[in-house]
């Protein structure tokens, strides 16, 4: 079995936006009261770790007792809000995340149902939706008839927009690739990778641009007076530019994984762990804002359909400071030489060098030499 998520625009009416607020509302009262409670009951039980484990932790039916209005929506929508704690918790306890936080008002509304008994189809420019009915649908594309709806994820951005997210499950079985064309990708903060040709994966021209204009945007509502008519009129503007961003970001690494996936039987790459690089090289936002982590997810599936591969590599592996060409180490090499050379008198752009070193480590994986 495969999985695809399909994203198409929403169209409530008036109606269906008042029932949607009234989802998104409920089901963010729901998280916050059972972590509220769950926080209660590692307090009690901090120095007694067995009560802990006998203790049953709150779930929606509970709240419905005490809360009947949350019965006016979507059930499916509560459950799926005690399985996404308890993921931040398995998260957190794993110390892949920090300690789950409250949902804000202000945050990203959204609210996951699933696929029960047919109570979710798709036709003519529509959508059934548990408690909604029909809703219009912008499908700009087709869910091959194959494919069976799973869950669906529906979200309001800040400025307004109604998405959903229709997760699909289908049988699904790729027959394995031969591995003839093998690339090896470095990560690169400004360009996203260079390759082990020495391509580099560059950012379109007006995506950069959108992001000058966004820095000017904020640079103007950092001067605007906290509340005022300019201050909400300039804050909607940066909204829609970050919006705009996202977006083009998005269908840029959906395109550049696409061309890759195509083009070879194997990628490999580095297994680098953007938080703890963003945390170590003070980078702060702009690693997450590069992408990489939802570029090699698009890479890992796009390859995946075509039983083609992607490699992790150690991210240990010094990729950087070893030639290519003869395998000596440079351990002297600094961060500001962009050209790498070796006492054999090999000579490549650093990058270059590292990508190529990845594609031989990955090579070695697969077992070709
Ligand atoms: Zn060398």
């Amino acid at each position: 079995m495969a999985n695809k998520a399909y994203k198409f625009r929403l169209y409530p009416t008036q109606e269906q936006e008042q029932l949607l607020a009234k989802t998104f509302g409920c089901v963010r009262f729901v998280y916050n009261k059972m972590l509220e409670e769950r926080i209660q009951i590692y307090e009690k039980f901090k120095d007694d770790k067995e009560a802990l484990k006998q203790h049953k932790f709150p779930t929606p039916a509970k709240y419905k007792r005490d809360f009947p209005w949350l019965k006016e929506i979507d059930s499916l929508a509560l459950a799926n809000a005690q399985l996404n704690l308890q993921k931040a918790f398995t998260n957190f306890f794993s110390g892949r995340a920090g300690f789950p936080k409250f949902k804000s008002r202000k945050a990203k509304q959204s609210y996951t149902t699933n696929m029960v008994n047919g109570n979710m189809k798709l036709a003519d420019g529509s959508i059934k939706l548990p408690k909604l009915k029909w809703i219009k649908i912008k499908q700009h594309r087709d869910i091959p008839p194959h494919h069976m709806i799973k869950s669906c994820t529906i979200t309001k951005t800040k400025t307004g927009k109604y998405f959903i997210s229709i997760l699909t499950e289908y049988e699904h079985q790729p027959v394995p690739k031969d591995v003839k064309n093998v690339v090896g990708l470095d990560f690169s903060m400004n360009t996203l990778y260079v390759d082990s040709e020495g391509k580099r994966a560059n950012y379109p021209r007006f995506y950069r641009q959108a992001l000058e204009k966004l820095a000017r945007a904020q640079r103007v509502l950092s001067r605007r007076r906290k509340g005022s008519n300019r201050w909400h009129k300039q804050r909607r503007k940066v909204a829609q530019l970050h919006e705009k961003i996202a977006n083009q970001r998005q269908d840029f690494l959906h395109q550049v994984s696409r061309q890759l996936a195509n083009r070879y039987d194997a990628v490999v790459i580095e297994d680098l762990n953007m938080k703890g690089m963003s945390q170590a090289l003070h980078f702060g936002q702009s690693v997450h804002d590069n992408g990489w982590g939802m570029f090699t997810f698009f890479l890992q599936y796009k390859l995946a359909e075509q039983g083609k591969k992607l490699i992790k590599i150690d991210k240990w592996f010094p990729s950087s400071k070893t030639c290519s060409c003869c395998g000596r180490v440079n351990v002297s090499l600094s961060l500001s030489e962009r050209l790498f050379r070796c006492a054999c008198g090999f000579v490549a752009d650093r990058d270059t060098n590292a990508a190529i070193n990845i594609k031989k480590e990955g090579l070695k994986q697969l077992g070709i030499a």
